[in-house]
């Protein structure tokens, strides 16, 4: 007969493991929405690019932000969203899973809790999902390749789905279209839209074509004894390249720590 009396606790906590961030290492947190091929297509999402669900998700990220002091960092595109933490955040103790778990939830609450502001004409029909995982990056070289990775893989998928569905929408099965794309290169994929509709690709909405920067807008300031303070604003969302040097050089207090 078990007595729980005689149950000790540090018995029960060998069994616990937690994994935790490298320390003084930048991580990432990326959430993705689950099925979300799914929840845009239930929801009548205007494709490819919806616009106020794309505004929704930035909304949730400034939440984040405001929420967790420690990020210093967003970029998002379409249903995910990348959570840059600063290296020497003591968050949860580094526990990666408490940290995964909590972002993820608040952004999920806060998706849903927001729904009806940006897209007012719509019944939210499920819930939506986000799962997350943490990665660590150890340079400064290694960070800015993951976020320009995130930002290339913004065009390729923007520039594809843009083709795609303005050949569905003028009358192409899904089918014609994926065969017609097949293989096409980005010279190759602008012509086609210029061509068959007129449209300029560098024209559209610089949203859509580079994703979505959340980040404090900080401020350096030189004070009388010549000490540099810093004065957080406010949460700003741009949508900046971040591939090349000039959105860094010119936020060089984002990645400083
Ligand atoms: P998984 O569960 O594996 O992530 P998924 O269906 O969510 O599967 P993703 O690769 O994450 O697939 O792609 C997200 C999909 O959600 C896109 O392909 C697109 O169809 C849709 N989507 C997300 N955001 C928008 C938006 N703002 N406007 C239109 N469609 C969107
Ligand atoms: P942490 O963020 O570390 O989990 P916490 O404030 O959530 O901090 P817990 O140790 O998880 O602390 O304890 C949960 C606390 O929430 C309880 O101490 C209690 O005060 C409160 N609480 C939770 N559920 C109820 C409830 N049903 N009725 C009243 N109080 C509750
Ligand atoms: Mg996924
Ligand atoms: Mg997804
Ligand atoms: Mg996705
Ligand atoms: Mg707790």
């Amino acid at each position: 007969e078990q007595n729980v009396n005689n149950i000790k606790p540090e018995y029960i906590k060998l069994f616990q493991f937690d994994k935790k961030l490298l320390p003084f290492t930048w991580t990432v947190i990326r959430i993705d929405g689950s099925h979300f091929h799914r929840f845009s297509e239930v929801h009548g999402f205007e494709k490819p690019n919806d616009e106020q669900a794309l505004k929704l998700m930035n909304s949730c990220a400034v939440s984040v932000l405001e929420e967790f002091n420690d990020i210093v960092f967003a970029y998002g595109v379409s249903d995910e969203y990348s959570f840059v933490l600063k290296g020497s955040s003591q968050l949860y103790q580094r526990r990666a899973s408490e940290i995964v778990s909590a972002i993820c939830l608040f952004f999920t609450a806060t998706y849903v809790m927001k729904w009806k502001e940006f897209l007012p004409q719509k019944e939210l029909k499920c819930l939506p999902n986000f799962d997350g995982r943490a990665v660590c990056y150890p340079t400064y070289e290694i960070i800015r390749d993951y976020l320009a990775w995130r930002q290339v893989d913004c065009h390729i998928n923007n520039q594809y789905n843009t083709c795609f569905w303005m050949l569905v929408k003028s009358g192409k099965t899904t089918r014609e279209a994926q065969s017609k794309l097949k293989g096409t290169q980005t010279q190759e994929k602008n012509q086609i839209l210029s061509e068959l509709f007129g449209i300029d690709y560098s024209m559209l909405p610089i949203m859509f074509r580079n994703g979505s920067c959340v980040f404090w807008d900080k401020e350096m300031t030189v004070t009388d004894n010549g000490v540099v303070a810093k004065f957080l604003k406010k949460v700003v969302v741009d949508h900046s390249n971040i591939i090349e040097d000039d959105f860094w050089e010119a936020h060089p207090l984002i990645l400083e720590e």
